[in-house]
């Protein structure tokens, strides 16, 4: 049998700096869009000479802002990667797009060169918030996005939502779970609000009214029981779906599963090896790719598989870390998961462990037991 393997795709261009975003993306270097998609075209086109054995199960085009791209790029990446490797008929391909740059001729293009999934950057269902965010787009541009999505014939979507918005009451952040839900997509991927380093709102803390951490799990638990009563399985920490729609492709990041990115930033996992590739645009282009290159011990892997496998609401299988491991997770994490157990943060399910509420309130802590 193949072995299976993720593509990942960089695309890092954005119209405007959102202010809490810290992803590698710029939104001053448009100009370089069509040197940087040839280039990308390459490296591509390049991997697949040392992964070709492998069967492709998903790709995901993210940044970024990959529907600012002019109408016609996406499609040229998308049968580079069908020429170069092999593609899985059943594959689930996935994109990015933010309201207000993809319209009905991009949307058309994605449907017609394979992509059976979009992922819609909402964030808030208030205007006013989403000027706080610096977002670019309005709700009724959100709105338009996503009918004209339906409309192309896209019956798998993932909305992005984020709490603990400077300002956001729990009111408002229950309105915007009821107006998404109201929607029915297939996936919602909720997250917290983080205040990263070198963003337009940690050079500004002191401008924002922030939301206090018993607030900000109040809206966590909210989010649970909303999206819950409305038929959206809780599968990883922050992500919903309704059943059969969970991400496929994330999936394979949180199963310790290969991967492959491509583009400035993005990084590879295969054959125990992680990569990561430049983060210079201007290195790229003149060809520079993988700049990084760690080969993982067995003890990272291992500790890998716990902290990621338990993010996921479905936890960690006993069976699983056997099977790859050749020894039992009690054996190799005997203080961890007995301290775990007795402070009630994780719990034994029969195949295994899952973080219980109360580890999922606190899973940094819990995952960096497993370091
Ligand atoms: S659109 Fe996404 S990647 Fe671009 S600045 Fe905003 S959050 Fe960051």
């Amino acid at each position: 049998m193949m072995s299976k393997l993720a593509l990942y795709i960089h695309i890092p261009f954005c119209a405007r700096k959102c202010r809490y975003c810290d992803f590698l993306s710029f939104d001053d270097r448009y100009a370089l869009t069509g040197r940087y998609i040839d280039r990308l075209g390459r490296e591509i086109g390049d991997g697949a000479d040392e992964y070709g054995e492998y069967e492709v199960s998903s790709i995901y085009i993210g940044g970024g802002t990959p529907s600012i791209l002019r109408t016609g790029m996406i499609g040229d990446l998308m049968r580079i990667v069908h020429e170069a490797y092999d593609v899985d008929e059943d594959a689930e391909i996935s994109i990015e797009v933010n309201p207000g740059s993809a319209d009905a001729a991009k949307l058309a293009e994605y449907r017609s060169c394979g992509i059976n999934r979009l992922s819609i950057g909402l964030q808030s269902a208030h205007d006013h918030e989403l000027i706080t965010l610096g977002r670019i787009h309005t709700l009724a541009d959100f709105e338009d996005t996503y009918r004209t999505a339906r409309e192309a014939g896209f019956d798998n979507i993932n909305i992005d939502l984020i709490s603990a918005i400077p300002g956001q009451d729990t009111e408002s952040w229950r309105s915007t779970l009821d107006y998404v839900t109201a929607l029915e997509p297939e996936h919602i991927s909720a997250y917290s609000l983080q205040l990263e380093e070198g963003t337009y709102f940690d050079d500004h803390r002191d401008e924002y009214d922030w939301v206090d951490e018993d607030t900000d799990r109040e809206m966590y638990h909210m989010t649970a029981d909303v999206l819950g009563n409305a038929g959206y399985d809780r599968y990883e920490i922050s992500n919903y779906a309704r059943p059969g729609y969970e991400c496929r492709h994330n999936i394979v990041y949180w199963r310790g599963g290969a991967y492959l990115g491509f583009g400035i930033g993005a990084a590879s996992y295969a054959d125990g090896v992680r990569f990561r590739n430049t983060d210079s645009i201007e290195e790229y282009l003149k060809g520079a790719g993988c700049t990084e290159s760690i080969p993982l011990s067995e003890s990272d892997m291992m500790a890998e598989f716990m902290f990621l496998g338990l993010r996921m609401t479905a936890g960690v299988s006993r069976k699983e870390f056997e099977d790859r491991f050749f020894r039992s997770i009690e054996d190799v994490y005997p203080h961890q998961i007995g301290e775990c157990i007795r402070d009630g943060l994780i719990t034994d399910t029969q195949d295994g462990y899952r973080l219980t509420d109360r580890g999922s309130d606190i899973s940094n802590f819990v995952f960096a037991k497993f370091l």
